[in-house]
């Protein structure tokens, strides 16, 4: 089998560590770009010893030049608490990265592939979500930076297609959850569990009864190097996302049940624009990516990322 040489930007975050893991295992070279914004070293350390991965301290705003055969494109803050901590850098981040890595692929002939996201749909009046839908989203508000950024991204990717041949692959991801999640990150899934382990108070904000598909990581993995791979003239966008949804109540509930937690359920104000339903259709990624679906349920899914949780903040206590 021919080795490829592939680029990750974010690759030492949550998303990217898992991609960087199953594209060596599948005999690739990996280069993983990332400035630490939100990654972290402990995420890709496992891969430090392996002499076809590279770890390069870059920050994607800046141009980067690498001879590469694909690209994956995932540098950018992804929860909220943290991509509103410099709304001027998230944009920066999504917008001249993908001109960044997009000038790259045009010059090195590379195949190149973008992480959207299912916020380019806003606060959606149609549900569940197709592709076709454009979107109900505010382009002043305090999402507006990373929803606004990943759309502008979208419309470079497809212009760079269209005007300059580039062959590009866009996927519109719905929330994920997973080992190797920050503990601080902010997002419901890893705030519930650590909250649930430590006792604290599970903080719903608003009434709770929003609601969110949730995917376990694998089965976005598995779905992401599949649309890298999918036939020539398929650029997407397409969903990738887990069907079942759920209200941030019932979330809360099952984490509650699943550590035996006695932390109770406090809610929080909802925060300005938060959507209130998610759902993908994702008959597209059936069709396309070779009958993909998510295979991980929800409640297994949580348990794997419990039992991360728990060896994570045992070795944080013992290290104190
Ligand atoms: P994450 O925050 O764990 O990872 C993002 C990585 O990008 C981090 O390692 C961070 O340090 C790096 N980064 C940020 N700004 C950078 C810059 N300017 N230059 C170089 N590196 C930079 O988030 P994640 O959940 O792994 O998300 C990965 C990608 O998938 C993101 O583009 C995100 O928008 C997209 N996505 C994720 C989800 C999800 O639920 N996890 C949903 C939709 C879209
Ligand atoms: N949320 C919550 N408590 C938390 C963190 C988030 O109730 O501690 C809610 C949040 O308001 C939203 C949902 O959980 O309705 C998902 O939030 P997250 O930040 O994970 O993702 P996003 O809003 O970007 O889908």
């Amino acid at each position: 089998m021919e080795r490829k040489k592939i680029l990750i930007t974010g690759g030492a975050g949550f998303v990217g560590s898992h991609l960087c893991k199953r594209l060596l295992q599948e005999g690739n070279e990996v280069i993983c770009l990332d400035n630490y914004f939100t990654g972290s070293k402990k995420n890709i350390v496992e891969l430090l010893d392996n002499p076809y991965f590279e770890m390069v301290r870059h920050d994607i705003t800046q141009p980067y030049f690498a001879e590469v055969d694909e690209i994956y494109n995932l540098a950018c803050p992804a929860s909220p608490v943290h991509y509103q901590y410099n709304a001027i850098k998230t944009i920066k981040t999504s917008v001249m990265g993908a001109i960044n890595t997009l000038g790259l692929a045009k010059r090195v002939k590379a195949k190149i592939l973008q992480a959207s996201t299912s916020e380019v749909y806003g606060d959606p009046e149609v549900h569940p979500q197709p592709e076709s839908y454009w979107g109900n989203v505010n382009p002043i508000g305090q999402r507006s930076c990373y929803d606004e950024g990943k759309r502008c991204a979208e419309t470079l990717f497809m212009d760079y297609h269209l005007q300059n041949n580039v062959n590009i692959k866009i996927i519109r991801i719905f929330n994920t959850y997973g080992p190797n999640m920050n503990p601080d990150d902010g997002r419901v899934v890893s705030n519930f569990i650590v909250q649930a382990l430590k006792g604290n108070d599970i903080t719903v904000f608003g009434d709770g009864k929003q609601t969110r598909s949730f995917q376990y990581v694998d089965d976005l993995v598995e779905g992401t190097i599949r649309m890298m791979n999918s036939r020539d003239g398929f650029t997407g966008p397409v969903n990738l996302g887990n069907p079942g949804e759920f209200t941030m109540l019932e979330l809360a509930d099952k984490i509650i049940e699943l550590t035996g937690s006695k932390s109770r359920i406090v809610h929080l104000d909802l925060p300005k624009d938060d959507p209130t339903q998610r759902k993908p259709v994702i008959d597209l990624a059936k069709k396309e990516l070779n009958g993909w679906e998510p295979q991980v349920a929800l409640e297994d899914g949580l348990v794997k990322t419990i039992a991360y949780f728990e060896d994570l903040l045992r070795l944080e206590k013992n290290l104190i």
